[in-house]
């Protein structure tokens, strides 16, 4: 694999400017001028198309792979959202259209979109306002977790806690932290969720409220929702619901009906937006009345004319925790998706998202340890135990996994369970593809038993195989790749 700039050919073009016939003289301060030519790869157009599509064949995608990463919730994005997504109406508006401000008159459709979508989001989660501001799912907690403060501070109560079970997601207690609360974690039981008496004990006035990841990390639903909220609000704390893998509960567990005041939604995990590697994503926040005023701003409003408007006088408002509307392109392939999928298609979204995790669990329960041995929501996990004490860890059987065509699963996490494998198929996976993935699965098994001194082996048809993470770590080089002949 050669860089561009080692491609370039002196002379070659892929496209040229035709010639100004106006003749314009620019005064260009000498100081700002370039001593040479910009040395950019000089290549045709044949090239350039070779050069990235090769190396975008070495990329694992939904597109090309399945991709069961638990918790990530890496599932098949409809081309629809995409064609929608690229309407020039939408993507030739401006943020700064100078009448914006004044009547709002050339963005309609898109503030109809917004305002549709919170009505809708509201409507699948039992909330009563959702801000579709925040840029993520770890941003959208914080979005909550800053309302939660602007609560108590409204009401005067002094807290400094905020609870969180041992198998929630790592950005729960990170976002707490980042709030200016500390932190109370809470281990699991011998099911797999927060332990009820150990949180019996730990509840003060100084709590501030609870952070659930329902379903928590270990693919599993807490039961005892209602017995946890009443113990919260009996100190005035806040429910908080991470909402991220809404895709296990979709049309049939609303989490403002169960006790939840503040949540976030994962729009590239349950909406299918795409997750751009790290960028842009969407994570709005839903909020019952009690949390309502605290909501960020601007925020869509339709008035008596039944015309839309940006409003942002709410004086108790958090103000604004993201720049104009928040990823407008990517909630608007959040709306494109629901309405292609309309009610009982979201409803099958969970249907299957569960049914196929809980497939995956009961096809490879008695080859792999199964620390929960319970049904799961939209993921299983399972423990390489048994593997690794015979030389094949976690790690060896997800790298051996990509040999067989396979993105790995998360591996060592949850951290709760030792040498965890976190599968989370998605309800967009047909059963031969899952079944060809079970049974990359026991081939992995088998190899433990047959031949673990390859292990370590994997991949071996990678344009990278397996790096020295020692030597990585020590002695990082990231410029670029070559392989040595
Ligand atoms: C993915 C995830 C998050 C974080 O969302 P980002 O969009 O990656 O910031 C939070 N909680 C849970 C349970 C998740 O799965």
């Amino acid at each position: 694999m050669q860089l561009i700039f080692e491609k370039s050919v002196p002379g070659q073009r892929g496209f040229l400017n035709s010639r100004s016939d106006v003749d314009v003289a620019v005064a260009f301060p000498a100081e700002l001028a370039r001593a040479e030519d910009c040395p950019l790869p000089e290549l045709s157009e044949l090239e350039v198309v070779r050069h990235y599509t090769n190396l975008s064949k070495y990329n694992f995608s939904i597109d090309t792979h399945f991709y069961p990463l638990g918790s990530c919730t890496m599932k098949y994005n409809p081309k629809f959202c995409e064609e929608i997504a690229q309407l020039p109406e939408f993507t030739q508006l401006h943020p700064l259209l100078p009448q914006l401000r004044h009547g709002d008159q050339f963005v309609q459709g898109a503030l109809e979109v917004l305002y549709e979508l919170e009505k809708w989001m509201c409507e699948m989660t039992g909330m009563d306002a959702i801000t579709m501001q925040p840029l993520a799912g770890a941003h959208g907690e914080l979005t909550g977790v800053m309302m939660m403060a602007a609560y108590h501070k409204a009401r005067g109560n002094d807290k400094r806690y905020i609870i969180v079970p041992d198998s929630a997601h790592g950005t729960n207690p990170a976002t707490a932290r980042i709030a200016g609360y500390e932190t109370i974690a809470i281990p699991s039981d011998a099911n797999g969720v927060m332990d009820l008496e150990k949180l019996k004990e730990c509840i003060t006035d100084e709590v501030a409220g609870l952070m659930l990841t329902c379903p928590n990390t270990h693919g599993l639903f807490n039961s005892d929702i209602d017995k946890i909220a009443e113990m919260i609000h009996a100190v005035d704390g806040i429910m908080y619901y991470d909402g991220a893998n809404l895709n296990a509960i979709l049309g049939r567990c609303r989490p403002g009906d169960i006790g939840f005041d503040v949540m976030h939604i994962n729009t590239h995990k349950t909406f299918t937006t795409p997750h751009g590697g790290g960028g842009p994503g969407a994570g709005p926040v839903g909020v019952t009345e009690k949390l309502t005023p605290y909501l960020p701003v601007s925020r869509v409003i339709q008035k008596e004319d039944g015309a839309y408007a940006l409003k942002y006088d709410y004086p108790d408002t958090i103000g604004y925790i993201a720049s104009f509307y928040g990823n407008f392109g990517i909630l608007l392939r959040a709306y494109a998706y629901i309405l292609l999928l309309g009610e009982e298609g979201l409803r099958a979204v969970s249907d299957h998202a569960v049914l196929n995790a809980n497939y995956i669990k009961e096809c490879l329960k008695g080859i792999y340890h199964l620390p929960f041995d319970r049904r799961c929501m939209h993921e299983v996990v399972f423990s390489a135990k048994n593997q690794a004490e015979r030389g094949m860890h976690a790690l060896d059987i997800a790298k051996f996994l990509i040999d067989q065509g396979f993105h790995p699963p998360t591996v060592y996490f949850p951290l709760t369970v030792k040498e965890s494998i976190m599968i989370e198929p998605t309800e967009t996976e047909s059963k031969a593809t899952i079944d060809a993935f079970i049974e990359a699965m026991m081939a992995a098994d088998q190899l433990s038993r047959s031949a673990p001194e390859q292990a370590h082996q994997f991949p071996a048809t990678t344009p990278v195989t397996r790096p020295d993470e020692v030597k990585a770590a020590r002695d990082l080089n990231t410029s670029y790749f070559q392989k040595t002949a």
